[in-house]
Parts: structure tokens; C-alpha cells; sequence
């Protein structure tokens, strides 16, 4: 739940076990009020000694509180908030290319709701703080001069602080299952018995060509997109059979192997005109896409200046791109943020 009440110098009383209340306490507090908290009728009764101006109660029915809250309902306002599960869980969580407006709603609300955020540096993270209303936040991304944390270590954070109670986001960039080792914290949470949900995302493969005002796919012109990681060098029978669909193809992580992917497209007999497009850093406001051709791509180098992020596009729609409208491409605003 959002609350977007401004509650800066307004004392709010929290009723209920500290368990049940320990979302609400941070939301409140988030929201501006000081908090003061009881978890059992007899401190509910001695806190009134002083002045209150929201009752919130997280005691999810329990008769126990049945009295103290018709007493209170009486002279104060009264809001019934749900208990936090017993149990914790862990919400993988797809957070789009980077800028917020491209969150899914599912995505925001898995954020609202956590106790703890796991994110990397592709997620939308300039914002967690207000979407999260004050979860704890850790950055398990690479950053210049710093490794990632090992995917095991990510894991094993995902369950402890899970085995604690806790909801755990653990917020990717693009889509969890797009080259996002969303599959092994799933399998992780599994088999630790911990319940595990897998909110999609908008993929930087389709988004990030958008927003360069290329379609992967058009009629008459691409009727395929295939998307494939070029972390490490595509052999040649993985380009042969590209070259041979005939459609788009689009290259995530791929800008560090970005000359042997082209070199090897052009000597496995891909037609040498055929266009690229390198698109560095989509939706951010410092984005900009290089066009090239197979044939160009080899001869000059002029993709050796690209930098990671980026996705790359090979195929007759970049030209589609190339001569788009600009307002295609304006129209999702861009993240206000610099290069990571
Ligand atoms: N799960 C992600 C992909 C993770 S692999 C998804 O579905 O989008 C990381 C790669 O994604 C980067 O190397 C880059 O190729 C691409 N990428 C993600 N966000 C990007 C952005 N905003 N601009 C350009 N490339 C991006």
C-alpha cells in the first residue's frame, strides 16, 4: 500500500506484536509521524497518557484487543492495517531498462511491500527509497572498481534475511529470466522451502532498440528477432545459423566481443551491407546509438568506442530506427541520472 499522506509532526500509536507491526512502524514512520508502538492492550492503555492523532492496528482480529479498540474508536481515528505474514518470502522482481516509468505496477508493489531490497545496477535504483517506503537496501551490483557480489552470496542473503521473516525483493534490471540467473534464485529459495514469485519485466532486448526507434520485428522486412548473450564469443555455428534466419538479431552483453561478433557475421557470408546499430545506455539521458554496417563495423572499428550497456541490433530494421520520427524515440522520458 502507498501512503502518500504527509504525516510530519502527527503522532501515530501502533498497536499490536512487534512482528506483526514491523511494516507498518517503517511505512509510518516513512510517511513523517513519530511512532510509538504497543503490543499488548495494557501498553496501549498507558500510551494514550499522552495526546495520539492516528490509531493504526495491526492486531489482525485478535479478540484479545476487542475492548481497548472500542474504547479508542471512541475519540480517535482508527485504521486497520493487515498483519504481516508469519513467514518470510523472496519476490524476484523485473525492473524494466533502468527507468522507473517502465516498472510494471506488480513491480512497484512487490517494492512497496518489502522488508529488504537486493538490487543491481541496471535496475531503476535511483528512486528505492521512496518506492520501498524505507526498506533496507543493498546494492549487490558491479560498480567501477568493485566486483559483484558472487551469485552464491546473493543467495544466501536472499535466505537469511527470508529465514528471517522478511519479504526479499531482489530487483533485476530487464526481465529476471532474461540473462538474469533468475531460474537458480528461484531454485535457491526452493530448495530452502521458501516461497518464490517471479514478477516479469520489460527486457532491454525489445525496449532498449525502441528507444532507439527500432522495431525488432516489421512486417515485409523482419519476421524473426533472436536474442543471444554475447558474454563470451559466438562460435561459428551460432553465427551461421543466425546470419542464416535471416531476421533481427540482438546481442546483450555483447559489447566486449562486439568486433568479433561482427568480423565473424561478415566471414560466415551474412550480407556485408546489412545495418547495425549499437544503442549505449537506453533511456538514460545520455543514450546514443552507432549505425553501422557489417562491412563498415570491420573495416573502420568504429564500434571499438562503444561502452557497456548496450544492446546491439543486426538486421534490415535498423534502418527503420535510423530514419524514425524522433518522437518515437522521446516518448518514455529518460532516467535522470548519468552513466553508472
Ligand atoms: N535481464 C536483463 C538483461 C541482463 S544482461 C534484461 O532483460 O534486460 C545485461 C545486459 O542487458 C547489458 O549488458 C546490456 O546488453 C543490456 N541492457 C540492460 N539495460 C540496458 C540499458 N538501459 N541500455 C542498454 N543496454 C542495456
Amino acid at each position: 500500500m502507498n501512503l502518500d499522506l504527509d504525516l510530519s509532526d502527527r503522532t501515530v500509536l501502533l498497536l499490536g506484536a512487534a512482528h506483526a507491526s514491523r511494516r507498518a512502524l517503517r511505512r509510518y514512520s516513512h510517511a513523517g509521524a513519530a511512532v510509538r508502538t504497543a503490543s499488548t492492550p495494557e501498553e496501549a492503555r498507558r500510551a494514550l497518557a499522552r495526546p495520539v492523532d492516528l490509531v493504526v492496528s495491526v492486531t489482525d482480529g485478535n479478540p484479545a484487543w476487542g475492548p481497548v479498540l472500542a474504547e479508542l474508536r471512541e475519540h480517535h481515528l482508527v485504521v486497520s492495517e493487515p498483519a504481516a505474514a508469519p513467514g518470510g518470502q523472496i519476490i524476484l522482481v523485473g525492473g524494466g531498462p533502468g527507468v522507473e516509468e517502465l516498472m510494471t505496477l506488480a513491480a512497484r508493489r512487490a517494492l512497496a511491500e518489502a522488508d529488504v531490497v537486493l538490487y543491481d545496477r541496471l535496475a531503476p535504483h535511483e528512486d528505492l527509497d521512496e518506492l520501498t517506503h524505507g526498506a533496507e537496501l543493498i546494492d549487490v551490483g558491479k560498480r567501477p572498481g568493485r566486483h559483484a557480489v558472487p551469485q552464491q552470496d546473493i543467495e544466501a542473503m536472499l535466505l537469511d534475511h527470508a529465514r528471517a521473516g522478511k519479504t526479499v525483493v531482489r530487483l533485476k534490471g530487464g526481465d529476471p529470466f532474461v540473462f538474469g540467473r533468475g531460474r537458480e534464485e528461484v531454485g535457491a529459495g526452493a530448495a530452502a522451502g521458501i516461497p518464490v514469485t517471479v514478477v516479469p519485466g520489460v527486457t532491454s532486448a525489445v525496449s532498449v532498440p525502441t528507444a532507439a526507434g527500432i522495431p525488432v520485428t516489421h512486417r515485409e522486412v523482419s519476421r524473426s528477432f533472436t536474442v543471444i548473450s554475447g558474454h563470451a564469443p559466438l562460435t561459428d555455428a551460432e553465427l551461421t545459423h543466425l546470419a542464416g534466419l535471416g531476421g533481427t538479431i540482438v546481442v546483450l552483453m555483447g559489447v566486449g566481443t562486439l568486433q568479433q561478433t561482427v568480423a565473424g557475421l561478415h566471414r560466415v557470408g551474412m550480407d556485408p551491407t546489412t545495418p547495425l546499430a549499437v544503442v549505449e545506455r537506453g533511456y538514460r539521458v545520455d543514450q546514443v546509438t552507432t549505425y553501422s554496417t557489417i562491412a563498415d563495423a570491420v573495416s573502420t572499428g568504429v564500434l571499438t568506442r562503444c561502452s557497456s550497456p548496450a544492446v546491439v541490433v543486426v538486421g534490415d530494421v535498423v534502418r527503420l530506427g535510423r530514419d524514425a520520427p524522433a518522437h518515437i524515440a522521446d516518448s518514455v522520458e529518460p532516467a535522470g541520472v548519468g552513466p553508472a
